[in-house]
Order: C-alpha cells, then structure tokens, then sequence
C-alpha cells in the first residue's frame, strides 16, 4: 500500500463527518499521476509554497506601505499567521488541517502592491473590476507559470471565497475565512500601535473587556470561541458576543487605521503610481512577456492589471522610476 492511501485511510478513520477527505476531492483541472507520498491537499499546499507569487508576497504591504522595520507584517507573514490560526481552529474541529493549510497559504496570493489601494485604483481601471481574492485564483489557475498550479477544486473554492462574505463550499474554506479575519484584525492593532498611530489607550474598553487586554489574549479567546461555537455544527461561526465584539474592532480599525491616518499619507502617490503604470502597460502591452500576453484575448486592460497586481511594491516603484523619472546623464 503505498503512503498516501494509508493517510486517506487514517482522514476516513479520524476526521469529522463533515470534514473535506482528501480521496473525495472533486479533483483537478487536468488530471495528474496521485504522488505516492502525499494526499492531494497536502501536493496543493506544496505546489503553492513553491511558487514564485508565494515568495513575491514578502515585499506586498499588509497595511503600511513598504515598511522599512523589521516587525511591521507583510503579505507573506500575514499568510502565514492565516494559517496557523486556520490550523489550530481546523486541527480543535476534526477537519481537514491540509486542506485548511493549502487555502490559507494560497488566499492571498492576487493581492497587489500597496494593500488595499492597489486594489481599490485597479478594481476602477478594469471595466469588469478587480478583487484581490478573484486575482488570486487567477493566479492558481492561469497565471503562475504561464500555465497556473493546477490545484483541487476545493482549494480554489476556498481562495475564491474567503472573503468576508464568501460562502466557501467546505467548512475548510470557512475556516481560512474566519481566521484571516482574526488574524489581520488583531496584528494590524499591533502593527498600528508599533507605528505610534494607536495606543492601547485609544481603543474601547469594552472591546478589550471581552476579547481580552493583551494581543496574544485577544487571538486566544476568538479562536476558542469559534471552535466552542462551531464543533460538531456544519458552520463555521462566531457566538453573538464575540462575534460582535470582533466586527466593533474591525469598524475601529476602519475608522482609525485603514483610512485617513497618518499611516495612509503614501496613499495617494501609491494610486498615481498604479494608474500610471497601467496606462503604460496598456499601450505598450506586447514589451510583456508571453506568460501575460498569452490572455491578449481578454483585453489588454486585463494583462495590464495581471502584471500590475504581480509586482511587488519595491518593484513597482522600481519601474515607475525607470519609466516616468528621468535620469541624471551619467558622467564618463
Ligand atoms: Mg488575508
């Protein structure tokens, strides 16, 4: 018997009824040869760490733009906090921990440069609009490559729908959703605070009454809550309290962090910078290279914006200064 059938033996035996089996996957786009060592989900998860649009994510701003410290988040912690959260809620509920993994490591993989703005000022250049989680499965299905990852049908789901009001087709997507929540929720306060633009003193007390005083405190009881809420239940939720108490922190966020303060004064040179570089890139689509122009067929807007939303932040200032800022005349 080779590994792999004794691990889907061992999900059959071990997880919850509801859990997402591996050797159930709806399967692949092209079918391929099963590895004899891992199940499906876990081959996914490798695929994606694999990646190069993996690795791009470590200079992709979370919420500070190209942040020159050393412990402000990136895309890529992010992810990984994503995922561990994601695991220990999937691990505490008998579900499929790899498949829980695969989509958390791969859920962010379409965002932009520069966060949000990124894609605010893309989603107004393309006629059809631009979503960072309809990106990135366009990254594990087309672009990655030249050819996309070829990943299961339930890891796409789950990257296509982990936003907030995704309704993912497995409680394994559910979970990534929650937990990305949790996790940007809470570490961009603690990002926020190492920044100097909150401090623990700003933020509503009651809030910190019920999820708790300290970072670590507060990730703690959001995760225990889900689990008590969710065991057993074919959903993925919150209780009212906490439930509420979470949204109320992330309006704060909102209104405090994510817009107008201090941390957001690069924004609007971010936008310039974006749709200047896809005006470009628009008229001047063919210096790509065939692994973008290949989807010509879809509007040169569109391989625009797929170039665009790959670049890195440093690499997007790189090529807006070769582009748009003349260089001094070199002295012989
Ligand atoms: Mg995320």
């Amino acid at each position: 018997m080779v590994v792999r059938e004794t691990l889907e033996q061992r999900e059959r035996d071990a997880l919850s009824p509801l859990a997402a089996l591996s050797a159930r996957s709806k399967g692949r786009e092209k079918a391929i040869e099963p590895c004899p060592l891992r199940t499906c989900f876990q081959r996914d998860r490798d695929r994606i760490i694999h990646c190069k649009s993996f690795r791009r994510m470590k200079h992709k701003t979370q919420v500070f733009l190209s942040p020159e410290g050393d412990h402000y988040r990136t895309r890529l912690t992010h992810t990984l906090e994503v995922a561990q959260i994601a695991r220990t809620i999937s691990r505490a509920l008998n579900l499929n921990e790899d498949l829980t993994e695969a989509i958390a490591l791969g859920h962010d993989l379409g965002h932009t440069p520069f966060g949000h703005v990124g894609e605010a000022v893309l989603d107004t250049l393309l006629k059809d609009g631009f979503q960072h989680n309809e990106q990135s499965l366009r990254v594990v299905e087309t672009l990655e490559g030249g050819t996309g990852l070829n990943l299961t049908w339930e890891v796409r789901d789950g990257i296509l729908n982990h936003k907030k009001d995704g309704e993912p087709h497995t409680l394994e997507g559910g979970v990534v959703s929650l937990a990305d929540r949790i996790a940007y929720i809470n570490h961009d306060i603690d990002d926020a605070i190492r920044a100097g633009v909150l401090s623990l003193s700003d933020m509503p007390r009651e809030l910190l009454v019920t999820l708790g005083e300290s970072h670590g405190g507060r990730i703690h009881t959001m995760i225990m809550d889900v689990v008590a809420q969710s065991y057993g239940k074919p959903v993925i939720t919150m209780s009212k309290a906490v439930g509420e108490a979470t949204n109320e922190l992330r309006a704060f966020l909102f209104k405090n962090v994510y817009v107008d303060s201090i941390a957001k004064r690069e924004e609007g040179k971010a936008r310039l910078l974006i749709e200047q570089l896809f005006r470009h890139y628009v008229e001047n689509v063919y210096v790509l290279s065939t692994e973008f122009t290949k989807n010509l067929a879809g509007g040169a807007e569109r391989v625009a914006a797929d170039y665009i939303a790959c670049m890195t932040d440093r690499y997007a200032i790189r090529d807006y200064t070769r582009l748009f800022i003349p260089r001094a005349w070199a002295e012989i």
